[in-house]
């Protein structure tokens, strides 16, 4: 199997295989391999569309501790569609893992609602920048702990605003978190938070 092949486990081969997913794309191939076995900050220049949610979404499983109910793992993303697709995506791809809980977070929705699921426990956030930091904000959702930050299609966060949310969200985290930038394109403002925020990237270009 080429995803066993990658490094993955076999929970996550096996939820690969219900999907019905036969190989690995080319964001796959080059990302899964550096974030399973690299403790390193990560620039993905891929589209839509490439497979870049499992590109990053499989490490992240594979590296949590779902033993632990501590948040780990956080991914930023553009809006509330997005955010809940990739929810549900990680949802599907860590069935077979137990005890890991993947809640999203985002705005138009009741706070409290989004407040009691994270007192639960949830390993992994996926939100949208602005909920996100109202919540921090407000002490509803601690990430002074976590081990990894996804930025997903951060040229798209960038474009519609959310500079100062997303810098103020990774104010809330530890330095020695690992960053994993996803985007499209390169402008210079996504250049910006790679060089404020991430230490020494590895890039990767599909
Ligand atoms: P994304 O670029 O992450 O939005 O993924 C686009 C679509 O491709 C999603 O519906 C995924 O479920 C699907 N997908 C991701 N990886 C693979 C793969 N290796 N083989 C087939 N489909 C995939």
């Amino acid at each position: 199997n080429k995803f066993e092949e990658l490094g993955l486990d076999a929970q996550i081969v096996n939820a690969v295989n219900d999907m019905g997913f036969e190989s690995p794309s080319e964001v796959q191939e080059k990302a899964i391999p550096i974030l399973l076995e690299q403790d390193t900050d990560l620039v993905a220049l891929a589209q839509t569309g490439t497979g870049k949610t499992a590109a990053f979404g499989f490490p992240l499983i594979q590296r949590i501790n779902a033993n632990s109910k501590k948040t780990q793992g956080l991914i930023l993303s553009p809006t509330r569609e997005l955010c809940l697709q990739i929810t549900n995506e990680l949802k599907n791809y860590s069935k077979y893992v137990k005890g890991l809980s993947t809640v999203a977070i985002y705005g138009g929705a009741s706070i409290s609602e989004q407040a009691n699921q994270i007192k639960r426990g949830a390993q992994i956030i996926v939100a949208t920048p602005g909920r996100m930091k109202d919540m921090v904000g407000r002490r509803m959702i601690d990430i002074s702990t976590i081990d990894y930050c996804v930025l997903d299609e951060a040229d798209e966060m960038l474009n519609m605003g959310f500079y100062e949310d997303i810098t103020d969200i990774l104010s809330h985290t530890p330095k020695e978190k690992k960053t994993w930038l996803f985007s499209a394109t390169m402008p210079k403002e996504v250049a910006t938070i790679a060089s404020k925020f991430m230490h020494k990237p590895v890039e990767i270009t599909v």
